[in-house]
């Protein structure tokens, strides 16, 4: 008998409810654990905040003694706060986060003791780089990494620690995370968009990119998670019969919350609220045991922070409920995975959503201009923007017939699809009085009107305006989101610096008037990118011929869509809008690569342990059983044995059958394996992972749940579908 998953089971079923009583209200306690502007202006001197608010307003450097002064204000306020650590808190490019703490604590030469913390310890830190992934860059440069203080992020406190939000870069400037090159993509999109804003308002001065993610994870009970040796290795279970039931009743989708999960959540909300991330909805998704959880959208760096210290939160409150989160993106067969919408808008300082139709035709046409270059931007980058999303875990989504396809495509709506026909009909050059009026009054006049009824929603669509921002959902549940949005707002940056360029030229040289300029580019841009757009079944077969007449790419897997990276238009890009070196994007399309490939040699790895220690000694087990019966029978009973068991000799054959097929099917996914570990091209060994080692998965697994199927539920060792899921 299976010991570990039958003390699993019990276990999970003798839990006591963790119960949350939650006191107070949430506003109260909102940012409570944050450096935020009322504990500046409480613990900064007056000439700390100034400089500091306007490090985060327009990035002006903040000078040493300057620095000093926020250190001091800042420890004041975490010691006050009970905190012993502090830490420089980084996204190294593993993809989570990483912090080493140092304690306030400090010895003087006398001996005597004291809490230390300076503007140097503030502003910078060197973390020993070398076991984290550099690329190439730090060989090639001798460099070592540095972590440095970004003020747009506020400082927070968690678990007694002072977290510090920094960038990490090697001594010769480049980029080892995943942060300098979002804030460089934002400042990229903010000095683009403001210079196309102040077409439309002068007062604008300043451009935000907006975030609003969705995370979807699974929650399962702590001890089932470690009972099973794929869960614990690879975040998912690479064997396992579906059970009976599955999502099919749609039973779970928007259900009651099981008691212990909201239990886990509510404490979770709690934890999120004091460190300032403004969490809202909750509610349990399609598939069993899946759940959602997403916050008021923010400034775009600020949101992708909160994402990562979430996921960090939610692994350690949920451990404290027993329970654990699982992020991987397909974490079970035959029922959804998870994925991590990713809502995005551009926001002026004069409080304007630039993709939200406003009131007056000037505004619309504000809202047309930065609605038709987003297009625009995602047609002529959509493979590189698809690259941005690109995983080993993520490709079980894209391209598997599941949430998002790999094509990238934008959906816009019927309504919104007809305005833009409109305007593709706008003269060309100068426009008559009457055209202006028509225009005005019957087509950009009228879109807040249209939008209101626009309610018809495609959910097949990868990349889909939704009224007021456009939602990028083949994000994976456990993506950085600083990938994606870095890509997006370089692409758009990039567009909106193209788009003033043309307009100016007609403007100055053709004489229009600013809005006949616009109207004549952006109709350029609507016949320029259609491609681009469509609005039926993303997932249909006949979708995918045609995205392939239309020249969009329709790249499945990793090692493919990794390889736009380096192509000469996604290096020109990055390099011109100054968001990364062609040294730091070859960097990080080889940290990709690396991490593919051990991802699927660990899930091979898992498989031999599997196969070799926990299925096969259970089918022979199980195979001993029925031979001991058959025998029995044959001694007592003679000849007529055969029609007696006959039932027990068919399930020893299916079992002998799958047995061998499973190991056969394991020895050469091994040697297929060791083939490709021998390739010294990263891509080309990435390849083979992909096209030789990984096909062996699905076969081997469907050997494994076949035995599952025929052994008895006792002999069998690894916690089923049907625990995993249903256990509440
Ligand atoms: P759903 O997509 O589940 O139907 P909504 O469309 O209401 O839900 O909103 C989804 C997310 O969009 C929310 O998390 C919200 O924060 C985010 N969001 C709303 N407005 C914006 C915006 N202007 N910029 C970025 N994100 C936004
Ligand atoms: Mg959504």
């Amino acid at each position: 008998m299976s010991i570990v998953r039958f003390n699993a089971v019990r276990e999970s079923l003798s839990r006591e409810n963790f119960v949350i009583n939650e006191k107070g209200s949430r506003s109260k306690k909102f940012g409570n654990h944050v450096f935020n502007e009322e504990r500046m202006l409480q613990f900064l001197t007056k000439d700390a905040l100034a400089t500091v608010k306007d490090a985060i307003f327009s990035g002006a450097k903040i000078d040493r003694k300057i620095a000093d002064q926020v250190a001091e204000g800042i420890k004041s306020w975490a010691i006050t706060m009970g905190a012993t650590h502090y830490t420089h808190w980084f996204q190294p490019l593993t993809g989570t986060t990483a912090e080493k703490h140092d304690a306030f604590f400090d010895v003087l030469s006398d001996g005597r003791a004291l809490e230390k913390f300076g503007g140097g310890q503030l502003v910078q830190q060197e973390p020993d780089a070398s076991s984290f992934p550099s690329g190439g860059i730090r060989n090639t440069f001798e460099a070592r990494g540095y972590t440095a203080w970004d003020p747009t992020s506020a400082a927070f406190i968690y678990d007694k620690t002072l977290c510090i939000p920094t960038i990490f870069v090697s001594y010769t400037g480049e980029a080892l995370d995943n942060k300098a090159p979002l804030l460089r993509a934002l400042s990229a999109v903010d000095e683009a968009a403001t210079a196309v804003a102040k077409y439309f308002d002068k007062n604008v001065t300043k451009v935000n990119a907006t975030l609003g993610w969705e995370q979807e994870y699974f929650v399962i009970d702590k001890s089932l998670a470690y009972s099973r040796p794929d869960i614990v290795l690879t975040g998912r279970t690479l064997v396992g019969h579906h059970a009976a039931k599955g999502q099919q009743l749609d039973d779970h989708y928007f259900g009651v919350i099981p008691s212990r999960v909201l239990n886990f959540m509510k404490e979770l909300e709690v934890e999120c609220i004091k460190l300032g991330i403004p969490v809202k909805t909750r509610h349990n998704e399609v598939a069993p045991n899946q759940f959602e959880l997403a916050p008021v959208f923010e400034e775009a760096n600020l949101a992708v922070d909160h994402n990562l210290l979430l996921m960090d939160v939610m692994d350690k409150i949920a451990d404290k409920h027993n329970l654990k989160v699982l992020f991987h993106e397909k974490p079970f067969a035959h029922i959804n995975g998870s994925g991590k919408h990713n809502n995005w808008s551009l926001a002026t300082d004069t409080g304007t959503n630039l993709l939200s139709p406003g009131s007056t035709p000037m505004k619309n046409l504000q809202f047309l201009t930065f609605f038709i270059n987003t297009i625009k931007a995602v047609d002529t980058y959509e493979e590189l923007l698809r690259s941005s999303i690109a995983s080993a875990s993520n490709d079980h989504r894209l391209g598997a017939n599941e949430a998002p396809p790999a094509i990238f495509s934008i959906f816009i709506g019927t309504q919104l699809s007809s305005v833009l026909d409109e305007l593709e009909g706008v003269s060309k050059g100068k426009l008559s009085p009457e055209e202006k009026t028509e225009l005005k009054l019957n087509v950009v006049g009228k879109i807040p009107e249209i939008l209101l009824d626009n309610t018809d929603r495609n959910r097949t669509s990868p990349f889909a305006f939704t009224g007021n921002k456009f939602e990028m959902r083949g994000v994976g549940s456990k993506t950085n989101c600083s990938k994606p949005m870095t890509v997006l707002n370089t692409i758009v940056a990039k567009q909106l610096i193209d788009f003033k360029k043309e307009v100016d030229e007609l403007i100055d040289d053709k004489n229009l008037k600013k809005d006949e300029a616009v109207f004549n580019i952006l109709r350029e841009y609507i016949k320029t990118s259609k491609r681009i757009r469509f609005d039926g079944d993303g997932y249909s077969k006949e979708w995918e011929k045609e995205a392939k007449k239309r020249k969009l790419s329709n790249n499945k897997t990793t090692p493919e869509a990794l390889k736009v990276l380096t192509s000469k238009q996604s290096l020109d890009l990055f390099k011109s809008m100054n968001v990364m070196s062609e040294v730091e994007v070859s960097a990080r399309q080889e940290i990709e690569l690396e991490s593919y490939i051990m991802h699927v040699q660990i899930e091979g790895r898992v498989f031999n342990e599997l196969v070799y220690s926990h299925i096969v000694p259970a089918a022979l087990a199980y195979q001993n059983k029925l031979l001991k019966t058959v025998l029995g029978l044959k001694e007592i009973y003679g000849n007529n044995y055969k029609s007696m068991a006959a039932a027990q000799l068919t399930i020893l054959e299916q079992i002998a059958e799958h047995i061998n097929e499973i190991k056969t099917k394991t020895d050469t996914m091994t040697q297929a394996r060791r083939d490709a570990n021998n390739l010294k091209d990263l891509s080309k060994k990435a390849f083979a992972y992909c096209d030789s080692v990984k096909p062996f998965f699905d076969e081997i697994r469907y050997h494994s749940d076949k035995l599952e199927q025929l052994i008895e539920n006792e002999l069998w060792p690894l916690t089923k579908y049907r625990e995993l899921l249903f256990t509440k």
